[in-house]
């Protein structure tokens, strides 16, 4: 395992070093990390908060991920559900349980990893907690600024709306993939995108702002694979969906991957998850216009994959016949 074995650190002392990590002034932090809690200011909108737990052998496999990108990802899959509400992220806090073959210098690249993401994000890292036990355990909390009434729910899709979606999916899945093969392909430029897909997701902060701005009725990121977390944001809308399935923006990556694995780039596009894409729902005449701004403002391609139905769950192949769509995800490490 990554930074095993323990150098005599107390938990005091490594929680001295971890404020070093973590030190330095912060927008609205009044009291910072050492007391009994954070104080902060906040604004004049909605606070939108989220929690995320990753767990050693079930989110996450030490022999694959560096305690920098972990550190990294833990803070960047915070970030992405407060984007997928349309909030900008403010403070957040982590808690951590350390295994006892877990070393603290582990621990100290964790919180650098983390800090980096927290620099990108803007978001403050305001304090935590520290305890050993039998896991490796990485809890986040984070809280964003939303203006008022304006959070971008899973609940608003109407029938007619267009589905849409940011980017390209599935590279996350292949990234794990290459991964696990130990093939050499991971050293091509094309490998490397894939495992940074996995391994350093990015959170669509500005483009979930973007969205809302251009009308979403309904947003999510992808987590879980997009039949899956489709399937939640209809079940929360009561509406069904027709998926295109030539219109899915499968990452180009995957074809290459195709070539060196045995993958299915549509099966990775649909329910490999980990994309932290946004998923959302608009109205027809806002698609182009909400397509323009994301490619204009970040470089981010917007796709129209199908539409919004009363009811039903269907795949629509290039031939124009349909299966219906199962709401399947991958479970990654529960699964084999
Ligand atoms: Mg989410």
């Amino acid at each position: 395992m990554a930074g095993t074995g323990r150098d005599g650190f107390t938990e005091d002392e490594l929680l001295a070093v971890i404020r070093k990590v973590l030190s330095g002034e912060s927008p609205g932090v009044l009291v910072g990390p050492g007391d009994d809690a954070a104080v902060v200011e906040w604004g004049r909108g909605d606070a939108a908060l989220t929690a995320d737990m990753l767990v050693q052998g079930v989110h996450f496999d030490l022999r694959m991920t560096s305690a920098r990108d972990l550190g990294y990802k833990s803070i960047a899959v915070n970030v992405s559900d407060l984007a997928a509400m349309a909030a900008s992220p403010r403070y957040a806090t982590v808690s951590l349980e350390l295994s006892d073959d877990v070393a603290p210098a582990w621990v100290i690249e964790l919180y650098g990893g983390m800090r980096e993401a927290c620099g990108e994000y803007a978001l403050s890292l305001v304090g935590g907690d520290l305890s050993r036990g039998s896991e490796l355990v990485i809890s986040v909390s984070a809280a964003g600024e939303v203006a008022r009434g304006r959070a971008v729910l899973r609940s608003g899709a109407k029938p007619g709306d267009r589905i849409v979606v940011t980017g390209s999916l599935g590279a996350a899945a292949g990234g794990l993939e290459l991964a696990r093969s130990g093939h050499q392909a991971a050293a091509t430029p094309w490998g490397r995108a894939l495992l940074e897909a996995q391994f350093r997701p990015a959170a669509r902060v500005g483009e979930g702002a973007s969205l809302a701005q251009s009308g979403a009725t309904a947003m999510m990121d992808v987590s879980d694979g997009l039949a899956l977390d489709l399937s939640r944001l209809c079940a929360e809308s009561a509406t069904g969906a027709r998926i295109e399935e030539a219109a899915i923006p499968i990452a180009n990556e995957l074809h290459e991957l195709a070539g060196a694995l045995t993958i299915d780039p549509l099966e990775l596009a649909l329910s490999g998850g980990e994309d932290y894409e946004l998923l959302a729902t608009i109205d027809p005449a806002a698609v182009e216009p909400a397509r323009a701004r994301l490619e204009e403002r970040f470089g981010v391609a917007l796709t129209d994959v199908g539409e919004i139905t009363g009811q039903g769950f269907v795949l629509v192949h290039a031939d124009g016949s349909e299966r219906p769509l199962e709401p399947k995800g991958w479970d990654h490490f529960s699964s084999r």
